[in-house]
């Protein structure tokens, strides 16, 4: 399929990619093309304009401030995988992106992309939920920035308005001695995942389990905090039973659809064991250095 005509504008400056976001009735954004090409060419999007970012360099950069890496918008998926500063502050980004389709993708493919695309079996939107990161809208009229618990609303869609542009992606830093692992089921590597679990684990001086933080993805219309398993590990000791029993609650919280790729129950299945397996990874990590 070939895509629909549109005017193509790649402007050298984030004012003046705004400056045409508020001046077009339907604009998209292209940022990597991995998702929006495959999308314009079976004419499931008809914009009236393209606006190439890649020259705006002012969006791809990457910054640690406030207990916050700070990530353009542009930036390559595989910059920030293989960025030593970010492995040092917080391993699970590493990690977690090593799942995203195949190196020669994430080489084109941009951490705002992802985040704006929003499929929901996504890695980084699940990162995101995980660790409450932060989003960084612009337009014309100014910048708010909108926690990842508002952002994702539904399958490919977000919390951005028309006029509006993603300009960062905020990732927090793990605690010192804080425990992090994540984990996918694909049926090939490289495939979108059928289910995915992240989890971080920090103790307290007994060794119990001061907070647990627990997400997944590809097992609702968006990702999604397992809260209630969240809740029954804070004050346990970490072992096989709590974190069998975490899974069993994770897997009971998720209400998901049969579809192509799997039945709703063998997602809550392979959540249950995916949840389990990142807590005893987690755990594994937790209290030593990083
Ligand atoms: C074979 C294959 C396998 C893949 N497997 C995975 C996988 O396992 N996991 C995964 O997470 N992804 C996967 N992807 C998707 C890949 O990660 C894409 O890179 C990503 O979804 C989109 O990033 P992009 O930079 O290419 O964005 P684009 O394709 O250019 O844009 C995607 C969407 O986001 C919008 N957008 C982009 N940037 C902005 C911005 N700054 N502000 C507002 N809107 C914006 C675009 O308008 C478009 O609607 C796969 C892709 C392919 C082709």
């Amino acid at each position: 399929m070939k895509p629909p005509c549109y005017e193509y504008v790649a402007p050298d400056t984030l004012a003046g990619a705004l400056r045409v976001r508020a001046e077009s009735e339907d604009s998209v954004v292209l940022a990597g093309g991995q998702s929006l090409v495959p999308t314009l060419n079976f004419r499931l999007a008809n914009p009236d304009t393209v606006i190439d970012l890649r020259r705006v360099a002012e969006l791809a950069t990457i910054d640690t401030r406030d207990g916050m890496i700070r990530v353009g918008a542009m930036t390559r998926q595989r910059t920030l995988e293989r960025n030593d500063a970010v492995l040092a502050r917080n391993p699970l980004i590493r990690e977690t992106m090593e799942y995203i389709a195949h190196p020669v993708i994430r080489n084109r493919g941009t951490v705002g992309g992802s985040v704006a695309h929003a499929d929901p079996a996504s890695e980084l939107p699940c990162l995101l939920t995980l660790l409450d990161g932060e989003l960084t809208a612009r337009s014309s009229a100014g910048a708010r920035t909108i926690p990842a618990a508002e952002f994702f609303e539904f399958v490919f869609t977000t919390a951005l308005e028309p006029e509006e542009l993603l300009v960062e992606v905020a990732f927090p830093v793990l605690e010192p001695g804080e425990g992090w692992a994540f984990r996918e089921f694909a049926r090939r590597h490289g495939d979108f995942a059928v289910a995915g679990a992240g989890a971080t684990l920090l103790l307290d001086d007994a060794g119990r389990i001061a907070r647990a933080r627990l997400a997944a993805c590809g097992v609702a219309t968006t990702p999604v905090r397992l809260r209630a398993a969240e809740e029954a590990l804070r004050g346990v000791e970490p072992g096989s039973e709590a974190f069998r029993a975490a899974g069993e609650l994770a897997r009971d919280a998720v209400t998901t659809v049969d579809d192509t790729a799997a039945s709703a129950d063998y997602r809550r299945h392979l959540l249950s064991g995916l949840v389990n397996d990142v807590l005893t990874r987690a755990a594994a990590r937790a209290g030593g250095p990083r």
